[in-house]
């Protein structure tokens, strides 16, 4: 049975072992809450979330197109792939790099 994370975000249909996983393990999470696009999934239990944004550059009165891109733990109950919209939490640091858990894929 999977856990409610306080995020209202739809629980996944499948259930999983993983330790690291917000709803069937003892990851909890806090923090920032974004949305992105997956752009690789070829680490094994972690993506590669894109997120793009403007930033205003006030001497030229426009914006400029930004990107940043954040590893997120993939647990295998979500099964994220390249493409998918999704929703990432912060949690607390999982690697050197991954601070982030997906939530929820965004799949139409
Ligand atoms: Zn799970």
């Amino acid at each position: 049975m999977a856990k409610n994370i306080g995020l209202g975000v739809l629980p996944p249909e499948q259930a999983c072992s993983d330790a690291n996983c917000p709803f069937h393990g003892s990851l909890p999470v806090r923090g920032q809450v974004i949305t992105g696009k997956v752009v690789s999934d070829r680490m094994m239990g972690t993506v590669v979330v894109e997120r793009n944004y403007l930033h205003f550059v006030r001497k030229y009165n426009r914006y400029e197109k930004r990107s940043s891109r954040i590893h997120a733990h993939n647990p295998p109950c979500l099964q994220a792939k390249v493409g998918d919209d999704v929703k990432i939490a912060e949690c607390r640091p999982l690697s050197k790099t991954t601070t982030f858990v997906v939530v929820e894929v965004q799949r139409l």
